[in-house]
């Protein structure tokens, strides 16, 4: 199939057709998780969104290499080169070993990747797995002149660099503007500059996570892992790199800094960054009470929004937003996209059950053509999805008999919705979605009231039949002593 794709690159501030460097395979980087607490819905979004494009990207027919790693050392409780890492910092509090917070947090995080639909990447490495390399990388730009040592820790001298490439060329900060607002809070004497990143981090005797190296016992800095795993498993140059805007700054310009000061070029071809998620029009955070993690999300266990909302509900409505604009959750939105999805859904099913006719009064390739047209626009999902809508449209009227579809119109019709809901947008049907879930409940309650009064009338018949219509129906029946309780088999 004709490569129409463009995507937004961060880098160029601009749409550019998609060109991989080496087709037909594609190297795909999307940071991952710090793996020190439940996955909340700020990690939704740029997993659904990454997902989009693995997905994409594969029916493209191309060869995906899609890697996104697991930060598990090195990321200090603030953020910048101060303070306890964070994984440490759980370990402690809950008397475990740094390890077991890292298996207990990631086997969780992928529960609810899994919930959400994603597949999962192709590999997924651990900065701690990889202490060797990244201590090797150091090495280099040491040797290049772009880091010094100080104090048994080695920073990464962004003024050097500088003189030299263009460190801020991703975010567009100035060094100069940089200077003047970090020299202030600076309190780091060992430091030349207050904007120079540590690559690595000398440890202090209560500090858990430690390795030998040539400069001392220490832990790599947090952003050194990225430049040394994607560079690890994808090469010196490589295609995509993905994460969230959250990460431009400080994050993905040091990555920078760090493949050009140690190899002399750039590593990555295209950036992509997904736009963040508020929370009732906030920001969401710890400090402000509407902190909502996915489970919350998922099982209604919470104070910030009004019922549960299914992780499709979710995905749906993630991907009604593009993923380059700010997108809120609000009971309001999520509502609609849980009847926009169970509409879809319903749709779908509709559409194994149509009739061919000799007529035909639809256009289903203009259809198909506008849906190709919306995912290879900078993977215009809400355009796919209002595209999606009218196919909906025209088979609820097929279905009404006020249009009809022939044969050849109908395969096709199967094909679209089967590759774009399915393959693409990554949408499932749900059997226990609320709505559908509430209707059945109410459909056994009904036939519940039934056989109890035909019990009090002694009517053994009509009491059995309906036990044996519930079963045969897959609903097993459990009585209780408050009444009774249902399940599917
Ligand atoms: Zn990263």
């Amino acid at each position: 199939m004709e490569n129409k794709l463009t995507i937004y690159n961060t880098l160029s501030r601009k749409k550019e057709l998609f060109e991989p460097i080496n087709p037909p395979f594609v190297g795909l980087y999307v940071c991952g998780p710090t793996v020190y607490g439940d996955a909340h819905l700020g990690h939704a979004r740029p997993a659904i969104t990454f997902d989009l494009l693995f997905r994409y990207l594969k029916f493209m027919g191309y060869r995906v290499r899609y890697v996104r790693n697991i930060t598990d050392v090195g990321h200090l409780v603030n953020d910048a080169d101060e303070g306890e890492d964070k994984i440490a910092k759980k370990a402690k509090l809950e008397q475990l070993e740094p390890m077991e917070v890292v298996q207990f947090y990631s086997n969780r995080y992928h529960k609810n990747m899994e919930q959400l639909n994603t597949l999962p990447p192709s590999i997924e490495p651990h900065a701690s797995g990889h202490i060797i390399e990244q201590q090797e990388l150091i090495k280099q730009i040491i040797e290049n002149g772009f880091a010094y040592e100080s104090e048994g820790n080695i920073y990464f001298d962004v003024e050097r660099y500088n003189q030299k490439y263009h460190y801020g060329k991703l975010s567009g900060r100035k060094i100069d503007e940089l200077f003047a607002n970090t020299r202030e809070l600076s309190g780091q004497q060992e430091k030349r500059n207050p904007f120079d990143f540590a690559l690595w981090k000398k440890a202090s005797p209560e500090h858990i996570m430690r390795w030998p190296s040539p400069w001392g016992v220490g832990f790599p800095g947090w952003h050194l892992e990225c430049s040394c795993m994607s560079q690890k498993y994808l090469g010196e140059t490589f295609d995509i790199h993905g994460g969230g805007l959250d990460l431009q700054f400080p994050h993905h310009e040091c990555e920078i800094a760090q493949n050009v000061a140690a190899q002399g070029h750039e590593a990555v071809k295209y950036w992509m960054h997904n736009n963040m998620v508020t929370i009732n029009g906030q920001k969401m955070g710890k400090s402000l009470g509407n902190f909502i993690t996915l489970d919350q999300l998922f099982t209604g266990d919470n104070n910030v929004l009004e019922q549960a909302y299914s992780p499709m509900t979710v995905r749906f409505f993630i991907l009604q937003a593009h993923y380059r604009s700010p997108l809120d959750f609000s009971n309001e939105a999520l509502k609609a996209a849980e009847k926009g999805y169970e509409r879809m859904m319903a749709a779908v099913s509709q559409l194994n059950r149509l009739k061919v006719s000799n007529e035909n009064t639809v256009d289903i390739a203009a259809l198909q053509e506008n849906c190709f047209e919306a995912i290879n626009d900078d993977l215009n999902t809400p355009i796919l999805i209002a595209h999606l809508f009218e196919g909906v449209r025209i088979i609820n009227s097929i279905a009404a008999g006020t249009e009809k579809i022939n044969a050849e119109n109908l395969d096709m019709l199967k094909k679209l919705f089967h590759n774009f809901v399915f393959d693409i947008l990554g949408l499932k049907g749900e059997e226990d979605s609320s709505a559908s879930n509430q209707a059945l409940g109410k459909v056994i309650d009904a036939m519940m009231n039934i056989r109890k009064t035909a019990r009090a009338n002694k009517d053994w018949a009509t009491s059995d039949s309906i036990r044996d219509e519930l079963k045969n129906a897959g609903i097993q029946i459990k009585d209780t002593k408050d009444g009774y309780e249902w399940s599917l088999e």
